[in-house]
C-alpha cells in the first residue's frame, strides 16, 4: 500500500508537461526550508494500493499529452520505493511517463529497481556542499551524490531543482557550484532554481512546530534573475 498526503490531479509544476501528482506520506529529513512539513510523519496519510493509484492515474491520460505524465513527490518517495515500482510498472505498460520528485537520500535495492521505470528524477540538490547538508537538512550530502552517479550509470534523464534562499545559499559561488555538478552528469538536462517562500508557515502554525526560516525574506525578482543567469 502507499502512503499518500495529497493529490494534485492536474499539476505544470512538477516535471515536463501537465502532470497527475501525488505527494507522499513520511520523509526522514528535516530542511529547514520546508514547505511541506505536514508530510513529515511516518504514520498518517491515505493509504491506496498501487493498482487503485493507477486506476486514478489513468483517468487523467488524455490530458497528459506527448510531455506529461505522472510525477511522485513527498515527503520522501523513495521511502516507499517498492510499491512505487509497481505503480509506475502499469504507468510505463499503458504509455505513461513517470517522474520521481526526490532529495535523493536513500540508495537500496527497492530504490534501483524503482529506477528501471522511472523516466526523470526531479532531484532536489539542496546546497553544493557537505556543511550546509549538515547543518540545514540533518543528512550528508554523500548519498545525494551516490544518487546521482546511478542516475548517470542509468541513463535517467534527470533535473536537478534547488530553492533559492537568502542568507543560506543564495550566492554566485552556489550557482557555480551546480553548474559544475549539472557539467559533470551528461543525464542533467535541466538545472531549475526556485525561490524560497515562506506561504508554509501556516502549516507549521498548525502543527505547532517552529518555521526555522520565518525570518529569512523571499528572495528578490532580481537575485532569482541575476542567479538564473549564472546558470
Ligand atoms: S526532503 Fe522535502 S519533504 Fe523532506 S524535509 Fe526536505 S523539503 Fe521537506
Amino acid at each position: 500500500m502507499i502512503k499518500v498526503h495529497s493529490i494534485q490531479s492536474l499539476g505544470t509544476l512538477d516535471g515536463p508537461g501537465v502532470r497527475f501528482v501525488a505527494f507522499l506520506q513520511g520523509c526522514p529529513l528535516r530542511c529547514k526550508c520546508c514547505h511541506n512539513p505536514d508530510t513529515w510523519a511516518m504514520t498518517g496519510g491515505r493509504e491506496v494500493s498501487s493498482q487503485d493509484l493507477f486506476k486514478q492515474v489513468l483517468r487523467y491520460k488524455e490530458y497528459f499529452g506527448s510531455d506529461g505524465g505522472i510525477t511522485v513527490s513527498g515527503g520522501e518517495p523513495l521511502l516507499q520505493a517498492k510499491d512505487l515500482r509497481e505503480l509506475f510498472l502499469l504507468c510505463k505498460e499503458h504509455g505513461i511517463n513517470t517522474c520521481l520528485d526526490t532529495s535523493g537520500c536513500i540508495l537500496n535495492d527497492d530504490v534501483l529497481s524503482l529506477l528501471e521505470v522511472t523516466d526523470r528524477v526531479l532531484l532536489d540538490i539542496k546546497y553544493t556542499n557537505e556543511d550546509d547538508y549538515l547543518a540545514n537538512v540533518g543528512c550528508s550530502m554523500t548519498p545525494v551524490i551516490k544518487f546521482l552517479e546511478k542516475l548517470q550509470e542509468r541513463g535517467i534523464t534527470t533535473t536537478l531543482r534547488q530553492v533559492i534562499i537568502p542568507t543560506l545559499n543564495d550566492t554566485e559561488d552556489n550557482v557555480l557550484k551546480l553548474n559544475t555538478i549539472r557539467d559533470s552528469y551528461s543525464v542533467v538536462d535541466k538545472v531549475e532554481l526556485l525561490a524560497f517562500h515562506k506561504m508554509c508557515q501556516t502549516k507549521y502554525d498548525t502543527l505547532g512546530i517552529e518555521f526555522p526560516l520565518k525570518d529569512v525574506p523571499e528572495p528578490t525578482g532580481e537575485i532569482m534573475s541575476k542567479l538564473k543567469g549564472i546558470l
